[in-house]
């Protein structure tokens, strides 16, 4: 095994790690960790720290940690076959079982997966699927795309624009011009505390609408959403929210394409998001829960209306001009069908849903009252603390003091991994779905011990 010096050396030296601050690693002024296990909801590091993995990796290891059966599917798929395209009708047993499950665990009328492998490549190929159903259409300007501040897609070029973050435009040169964004569903900052949920999701749909109106209907092709704020806050939709959104949308014949990359495969307590909410998509992002990561696979899921539009393209224009080398890879597929057997057989999706409502409770009871705590919400094992400097004002926090991220370093100092969210003080929990209650009671005395520190709660 290597030294640790070694290791650290070449870390610094050589390895540019996403969403860091580059600079600050090379010259050692940010902390490194080297993982080198995991079981259950813990992973331990190369210093001899075992931490409870509150967030699931990037909410995405749902099953949870060491799980043998997902990695036995994976040494048996690529002892017996690593690797085959899916190209012109190729397939495999992974990938044809592992369409099927999906789809009979999908929302009701959705029809067909196309896979890659990872949720911003699959939001890719979502819109160049809307963009070629428009063009089947005959519709050639129906292009545009709406997504929401704060939404969170991905970050490559068109899905870095979709995601509603500064931090992902401005270095980039984003947001392509197809892209537009519109208000986020984030009722605790509503601009008029008077307002109630009803009318705050009115007053979003209205916006969405007005847009619509100014860029002329027959401009706009999509609008994707979170089914929950995902990386943008951790935020369920206020009541009302989706049912207003999906009347404006029906009315301008405008596709929904629900990014389930989080939400996708139990996070919130059911199967999907869509589920949850009682949101009709037309496409469907899905990723992280797919595998629980443990072999990198995304799906995009489209409904029979979509299809039956695709279906009538190639007839008219061949084969589909897109496609990935490593679609449909028989080790992610193999993952794939080895995590939902487990999801299914362990019962993920109902642990969810109870011992988030536990986590929730919990949370609620040792923080609920505290002056800075502005609001404690989620649904499921989405959960969110969002940190105040005036809880009745809900004033917020000035970002140069980091209190989020100090709360988090607290945390981490008691064993526990939460996410600083990256825009407001917002402490984020999503950890493996198959969580127990002891080991939320870990997350939230230690997240009390945290806040009481770093804002001296009396
Ligand atoms: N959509 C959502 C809702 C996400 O949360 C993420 C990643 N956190 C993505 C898309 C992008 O997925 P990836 O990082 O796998 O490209």
């Amino acid at each position: 095994m290597l030294k640790n010096d070694q290791l650290d050396h070449w870390d610094r030296e050589t390895f540019l790690h996403p969403s860091t601050n580059w600079g600050q690693f090379a010259r050692g002024d940010a902390p490194n960790r080297i993982v080198t296990g995991g079981k259950g909801v813990y992973i331990k590091d190369r210093d001899g720290n075992q931490l409870l993995d509150g967030f699931a990796g990037l909410y995405c290891v749902n099953v949870g940690y060491g799980r043998s059966e997902i990695a036995d599917a994976i040494a048996e798929q690529a002892k017996e076959l690593a690797y085959y395209h899916a190209y012109v009708g190729h397939g495999t047993e992974a990938s044809i079982t592992l369409s099927q499950m999906i789809i009979d665990r999908a929302p009701p009328n959705m029809r067909k997966v196309y896979y890659g492998l990872s949720g911003s490549d699959a939001n890719e190929t979502n819109i160049k699927l809307v963009w070629y159903y428009n063009n089947v259409l005959e519709r050639p300007e129906k292009k545009k795309i709406i997504s929401r501040w704060r939404g969170y897609h991905g970050s490559g070029l068109i899905t870095g624009s979709l995601t509603g973050l500064e931090l992902f435009h401005k270095q980039f040169d984003l947001p392509l011009p197809q892209v537009l964004h519109t208000e986020a569903p984030y009722y605790f900052r509503r601009p008029d505390a008077s307002m109630s949920e009803m009318e705050f999701s009115a007053q979003c749909a209205a916006r969405l609408e007005d847009l619509i109106l100014t860029e002329g209907p027959e401009t706009i092709a999509a609008f994707i959403g979170e089914p929950a704020l995902g990386t943008g806050g951790l935020v369920p939709p206020p009541s009302g929210y989706w049912d207003a959104i999906q009347s404006v949308l029906r009315k301008y014949d405008i596709l929904l394409i629900a990014d389930e990359v989080v939400t996708g495969f139990g996070r919130l307590g059911s199967m999907f998001g869509s589920e949850h909410y009682n949101i009709e998509p037309d496409i469907i992002t899905s990723a992280k829960g797919l595998t629980s990561a443990y072999a990198p696979l995304s799906a995009s899921i489209v409904s029979e209306r979509v299809w039956q539009v695709l279906e009538r393209g190639t007839d008219t224009f061949g084969p589909i001009g897109h496609g990935w080398t490593y679609s449909a890879h028989p080790i992610g597929a193999a993952a794939g069908v080895a995590n939902l057997k487990l999801v299914d057989s362990l019962e993920l999706v109902r642990n969810a849903s109870d011992t988030g409502a536990y986590f929730k409770a919990t949370l609620i009871e040792a923080l609920g009252s505290h002056p800075n705590v502005g609001e404690v919400r989620g649904d499921g094992l989405l959960l969110a603390v969002e940190l105040v400097e005036d809880r009745e004002k809900r004033t917020f926090f000035d970002p140069s003091r980091a209190i989020g991220a100090k709360v988090a370093a607290h945390l981490l100092q008691k064993g526990v991994i939460a996410r600083a969210m990256p825009q407001g003080d917002i402490l984020g929990f999503a950890p493996p779905l198959c969580i127990s209650r002891e080991e939320i009671d870990t997350i939230v005395s230690a997240m009390a011990d945290a806040v009481q520190n770093v804002l001296n709660f009396p």
